[in-house]
């Protein structure tokens, strides 16, 4: 505990998404643990997500008003991703985010913060931090490895000089020949002028602002950890994973929205399972697949005779009728397998002994909680820069199997991925020597983790020049 810390005053900004807001939370709990002062700036409706994922830390937190749906063009009611449901939406609501900067303003003058750790996608706050005189760190929620082939990507554009789709290209500069093929890279969205340009503006406020705080730890990615710094010369301290900030299993149950199971039904179905023999299938927070990918999910789930947990978000009509015929006596009334329709209680799930193996869709955030639970993953990339996530897993830290998706294609997923292919990835994490040295990896890698965070550890350690660094500017 760190009285030395206790005058500095951090106040915390995320994005309205589930992937920005947990993260950004975790790190607020990172910064409340070690004696700062830790607020979290948010709308009314998020405040009850916020609240549930703070637990039981010291961090208060500071509500401003949205602006009204004349101003956005949102519908009432819509601060969050979750309820900008189409791509369009998801645009007029990102343009929304900058009507936040006078509030947020008013209220950084009545606080008087020593430092605003803002997300990427507030460029602005680099410049509103500077009107009161303090530093603004943007937090983007990720590792290093992804950044830097973002930042590559920008910088040398090799994508434009392949002639195809399907023609791989080497990632200029970054180590480690990484190959990619435009198929794999962020596809830009239909009112691309906008995104581009917040794109844009986020990577320019990355290089103006005081630094970033990266979500990751030094010996996950030690050459990736020092190109960043050396080569692309960014400033940045890692102080994660931000997932292990230490909760008990109440507050791993209530991180992020409300869960739509139970949490003692779901720990007591996973207590009545061997160690290791449970794989757990979610896709984040955004993915939603078509009935055809779903019933060939659920078969190559049943193939593979393995128990499994199985998260579904939930669609309108809320029907179980894609699920394959008899699955449910078969299976599911079986005791093989649950399905969440929802939310699911995924730290509380990962950390449980029974879990073997994550079939994941890559989000750095579901890579990472991953890695501390020690698991073998399937990877299963689908938007956004998961794809780059995904080779971290298989190429770089060899704890991942493809399922062999090879496109980009969007949150609503592509061509289906068969039963078979599913079958063969699930047992490849699962079972056998293969899946025995894996997980042996993702263990000491977890172990690694932990010891990061531990005092004297690498992100225990980058805290406290991050910490110096902004008292020596306070002064
Ligand atoms: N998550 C969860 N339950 C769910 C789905 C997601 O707890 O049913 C959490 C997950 O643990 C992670 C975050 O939501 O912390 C998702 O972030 P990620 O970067 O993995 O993916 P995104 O949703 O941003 O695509």
């Amino acid at each position: 505990m760190g009285n030395e810390n206790r005058e500095l005053q951090v106040l915390f900004f995320p994005l309205p998404a589930n992937g920005h807001i947990i993260p950004c939370i975790d790190l607020a709990r990172v910064f409340a643990s070690r004696g700062i002062k830790t607020t979290v700036v948010t709308t009314p409706l998020n405040e009850p997500l916020i609240s549930r994922t703070i637990g039981k830390a010291n961090i208060s937190i500071r509500v401003i008003m949205f602006p009204s749906p004349e101003q956005t063009g949102l519908p009432e009611g819509c601060q969050h991703f979750d309820s900008a449901l189409s791509p369009d939406m998801l645009i007029t609501f990102l343009k929304a985010m900058v009507l936040l900067r006078d509030p947020l303003e008013h209220l950084m003058q009545q606080e008087t913060p020593d430092c605003i750790v803002a997300d990427m996608f507030f460029p602005w706050a680099t410049d509103s931090a500077a009107k009161f005189g303090i530093p603004r760190i943007v937090f983007h929620g990720m590792g290093y490895f992804p950044t830097c082939v973002s930042a590559c990507l920008r910088q040398y554009k090799p994508q434009e000089k392949v002639s195809s789709y399907t023609e791989t290209f080497v990632v200029p500069k970054l180590p480690g020949e990484i190959t990619l093929t435009k198929m794999q890279l962020p596809q830009t969205p239909k009112h691309n002028e906008v995104f581009t340009k917040l794109l844009d503006d986020a990577n320019a406020s990355e290089l103006n602002s005081f630094g970033v705080i990266a979500n990751s730890f030094y010996e996950l990615e030690p050459i990736y950890a020092d190109f960043y710094r050396n080569e692309l010369g960014r400033r940045a301290w890692h102080l994660g994973p931000v997932c292990l900030s230490k909760r008990d299993t109440d507050e791993k149950a209530q991180r992020g929205k409300e869960a739509a199971i139970d949490e003692h039904e779901c720990l007591k179905w996973l207590d009545s399972k061997e160690p290791h023999s449970v794989v757990y299938v979610c896709f984040g927070s955004m993915t939603t697949f078509s009935d055809t990918q779903l019933k060939e999910i659920a078969l190559g789930l049943e193939a593979s005779g393995l128990n499994f947990i199985w998260v579904v978000k939930k669609r309108s009509n809320g029907s179980l009728e894609w699920l394959p015929e008899g699955f449910e006596e078969r299976v599911l009334n079986q005791g093989k397998g649950l399905i969440i329709r929802g939310w699911a209680p995924q730290m509380m799930i990962l950390d449980h002994e029974a879990v073997g193996g994550f079939v994941t869709h890559c989000g750095w955030n579901s890579a990472l909680e991953g890695i501390c639970a020690g698991l073998p993953m399937v990877t299963w990339p689908m938007y956004a820069e998961q794809f780059y996530n995904a080779k971290f897993l298989t190429d770089i830290v060899k704890i991942g199997v493809r399922v062999g998706v090879q496109t980009w294609i969007g949150m609503m997923g592509g061509n289906p991925v068969k039963n078979d292919a599913i079958e063969k990835a699930v047992k490849r994490i699962m079972v056998g020597d293969e899946a025995e040295e894996m997980r042996n990896r993702a263990k000491e890698l977890s172990h690694m983790a932990r010891r990061a965070l531990e005092e004297g550890g690498s992100s225990y350690s980058d805290f406290n020049s991050l910490i110096e660094d902004l008292r020596s500017r306070a002064r």
